[in-house]
């Protein structure tokens, strides 16, 4: 049966999208909204999918990407579920989609990566959210009314952040509706906290990790990256100034976790590295499954890092572990590690500070026995990099993974501001109200046992943070040019467009 309303009516258009799990809730849903009255108000197609079909409407099992588009171009509402392609359309089209995510617990998925995603995109504005059918109702009626409200620019227009969307994020949230069909293996009984603070080198990470290392019940340990070569088989200092084998914290740790480090041959985990923890990994290893070549060698890399840092839990006493490692491919394959809870910090520090950062010249201070340093990028290879490793994040955030973005101009402008988000985003409120700033802004810093990293990891005592602006005078105006160039899209979407921050 069929209750179309007149042509002249607006278009409301649903889409459930294509995976063999039964939406039947929002189609439910939308069908007792058409019932009771919403028929006379709108024309609809119902995209339904393996649901059982609607009792009015215009009704479609699936829909051509052609006539897809077509629809949601005349529509004047659109309802969707939360499959990161059909939102990416929406928008733009310049839809505000009204988005009733899949949920696992109903049987309408395998995972839970559409309400995760959905819930974030709800919070940055970039969708109307529904988890009720009150709640699509209520959105339903406000979009026929104030239909200006569920409109947005399209992708001619960037100027504001929030629909800037870069062009890599954008094609992998496309390339995500095939991906993901979600095995991420169940936690283990007690995972072990950590937070790993990701992004591309020189944007404040370690103080970020200094910060973090002074809360109560916050233990950082430095860029654990770095800990097979650098320290298990270098030796190199730790940040409480001792050679790394010397050190009572890392000795202890070394004998939970493996029976001592003699038990670790640092060459092979480095062979193994070489396989699974590198950038050119992250989409099999953003994959719902991997090659079972691949998942075993996965498993055996977390599995080494799960045991260190439920070590490092164990002799620290701290509820959560801080790893300042930064690198994407190391926070991608730990999505893989049961016993492992990831709270990813993903840090941003405008380009051209970075890239400034990048052309000096810094020596490296644990590396005793000759003088090393570290390496250079010019600004804009370093802008380049700076776009890459920071989409990379995006992706993790939209395949589920919890990721709190941190702007180091915030950490450096409000340290009390930004650390009280963060203590709520890692869940520890014993630090609430323990922060270990005083005058706002000065921090005591204290000894750490942190492997790698910048040199300000073997600083201690007061220290004032404070902006950091030397960039703005030293980076010539034509590289600085260049590398906000480079880097605009994300630029505007992290909020560094307009220049309000210098
Ligand atoms: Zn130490």
């Amino acid at each position: 049966m069929s209750m179309s309303a007149p042509p002249d009516q607006p278009l409301l258009l649903m889409v459930v999208g294509t995976d063999h799990h039964p939406f039947q809730r929002v189609v439910s849903w939308l069908d007792r909204w058409l019932a009771d009255g919403g028929a006379s108000r709108v024309r609809c197609v119902l995209q339904y999918g393996t649901a059982r079909p609607p009792g009015s409407g215009d009704a479609r099992q699936f829909l051509s990407h052609e006539e897809l588009q077509r629809l949601m171009g005349e529509a004047a509402v659109v309802v969707s579920h939360g499959g990161p392609a059909t939102i990416m359309e929406c928008r733009r089209t310049g839809h505000l989609p009204i988005v009733v995510p899949r949920d696992s617990a109903e049987g309408e998925h395998v995972d839970e990566h559409q309400l995760h995603f959905a819930r974030r995109l709800a919070k940055e504005g970039l969708i109307a959210l529904c988890e009720s059918e009150d709640a699509l109702r209520r959105t339903l009626d406000e979009a026929l009314t104030q239909p200006a409200r569920f409109r947005v620019a399209t992708s001619g227009q960037v100027a504001s952040g929030e629909a800037a969307m870069s062009a890599p994020v954008r094609r992998t949230a496309e390339l995500l509706d095939a991906l993901i069909a979600g095995t991420r293996p169940n936690r283990a009984v007690d995972p072990v906290r950590v937070a790993f603070i990701g992004g591309f080198g020189r944007s404040g990470s370690t103080l970020l990790q200094q910060l973090l290392g002074e809360l109560p019940q916050v233990c950082a340990i430095g860029e654990t990256v770095h800990l097979w070569e650098r320290s298990v088989r270098d030796d190199e200092l730790c940040g409480c100034g001792t050679p790394f084998h010397d050190c009572p914290f890392w000795r202890k740790v070394g004998e939970i976790a493996y029976g001592g480090w003699d038990n670790i041959d640092a060459d092979a985990m480095l062979a193994l590295k070489r396989v699974v923890d590198r950038n050119r990994f992250i989409p099999q290893l953003a994959a719902p499954r991997m090659r079972r070549g691949m998942a075993s060698s996965v498993e055996r890399y977390v599995g080494l890092y799960a045991r260190l840092y439920d070590a490092v839990r164990q002799v620290s006493g701290c509820a959560v572990v801080v790893d300042s490692s930064k690198h994407a491919s190391l926070a991608f394959a730990l999505r893989w590690a049961r016993e492992v809870d990831l709270r990813v910090l993903h840090l941003v520090r405008d380009s051209p500070g970075v890239a400034y950062s990048w052309s000096k010249q810094v020596v490296r201070p644990e590396v005793t026995a000759e003088p090393a340093y570290m390496p250079r990028y010019s600004p804009v290879w370093a802008g380049v990099l700076w776009d890459a490793h920071n989409s990379m994040f995006e992706l993790l955030s939209a395949v589920g993974t919890p990721v709190r973005r941190i702007r180091y101009e915030d950490v450096l402008r409000d340290p009390v501001g930004e650390l009280s988000g963060i203590v709520d985003f890692l869940d520890v409120p014993e630090a609430a109200d323990r922060l270990p700033m005083f005058d706002q802004r000065v921090v005591h810093l204290t000894t750490t046992h942190t492997v790698a990293g910048n040199p300000m990891r073997f600083t201690t005592g007061e220290l004032a943070v404070s902006r950091d602006d030397a960039w703005q005078s030293e980076l010539p105006a034509r590289r600085r040019r260049v590398v906000t160039a480079v880097t605009l899209p994300l630029r505007a979407r992290y909020g560094y467009i307009p220049e309000r921050l210098s």
